[in-house]
């Protein structure tokens, strides 16, 4: 039989673009109709289950799903069995501690005997105990920001990315409990052929994000200064030389990071380059 692989993703929310976004880019093609709880990949041996997020681990620990794309926060909360293959990079994240914005900060001690209402007490837990503190933890599953403004609690934990939702409810972020992504998550027990298979995606997904990464840079420059330049745009082995037709001169190509993009387009530009072009990889084969 040939196996497919079953992968979770979150059905909608802000997982879900993203998630959907790097399968596609991974040339992967599924029809999503709505209200569908699975979908077939058209040219892939892979098939979708669209869920929410909290289910993803438990679907992939008990074997329903062999990997799944989920908020590494939600896998630690859930602590299902089940291992990160690799991180995804989107829907970064912090779970915070957050308390009244009018209120003093003593450090993590000053949180001993308080309150503290979350959404995540496992993870909560762990934290607090591994600081030395006891607190009382109070769950609850959502609208945890409005939690000391209603006198539920005298603290949070939850999720932030900008801290306006913070703001905007009289909070302030005082600790850093977790750094969240997305990360790709499997069963621990998968067969060989489907092991395969996720070897096969997995190697997709490293292309599209070392693409992501990269760009492909062209430009002139004048022969004389070919060494020098060639320093500057090392590339994958080296940068590739193209004849001009104007003899003083040649093309040369290569791939610079993201990262150090604007200083090495100072320095090729202080060293005489002309004509600079930046273009985006589709995909990076490494
Ligand atoms: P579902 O209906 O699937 O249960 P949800 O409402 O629980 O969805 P979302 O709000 O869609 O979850 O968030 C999914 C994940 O996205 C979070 O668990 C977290 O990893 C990540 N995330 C990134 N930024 C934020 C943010 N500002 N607030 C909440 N989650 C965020
Ligand atoms: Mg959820």
């Amino acid at each position: 039989m040939n196996d497919i692989l079953r992968i979770a993703v979150q059905k909608s929310g802000r997982l879900s673009e993203d998630s959907f976004a790097l399968i596609k880019e991974c040339g992967i093609d599924f029809q999503n109709g709505i209200g569908q709880l699975k979908a077939q990949a058209t040219n892939f041996p892979a098939e979708f289950l669209l869920l929410r997020d909290d289910d993803i681990p438990g679907y992939v620990a008990d074997g329903v799903a062999d990997i799944g794309i989920v908020g590494e926060n939600v896998m630690l909360e859930k602590s299902k069995d089940t291992e990160v293959v690799h991180r995804l990079g989107f829907s970064k994240c912090r779970l915070s501690i957050a308390i009244p914005k009018n209120e003093e900060y003593k450090g993590i001690k000053g949180l001993e005997g308080k309150s503290i209402a979350t959404s995540y007490p496992r993870i909560l837990r762990h934290f607090l105990e591994a600081n030395q503190v006891s607190a009382d933890i109070h769950e609850i599953s959502g609208s945890v920001e409005i939690a000391p403004s209603i006198g539920l609690a005298e603290a949070i934990c939850d999720l932030v990315s900008s801290g306006s939702t913070l703001f905007t409810n009289g909070l302030k972020e005082v600790e850093v409990v977790l750094k969240s992504e997305a990360v790709l998550i499997r069963q621990k027990n998968l067969s060989e052929s489907k092991t395969n298979l996720l070897d096969k995606l997995l190697f997709r997904i490293k292309s599209v994000q070392n693409a992501r990464k990269n760009k492909y840079i062209l430009l002139n420059a004048p022969k004389s200064k070919v060494e020098e330049i060639k320093k500057l745009i090392p590339g994958m082995r080296s940068p590739s030389l193209m004849e001009l037709a104007d003899k003083d001169w040649v093309s040369m190509h290569s791939v610079i990071n993201e990262n150090d993009f604007w200083n090495v387009i100072e320095a090729l530009r202080a060293a005489g380059a002309e004509g600079i072009l930046v273009v985006p990889i589709e995909k990076m084969i490494l």
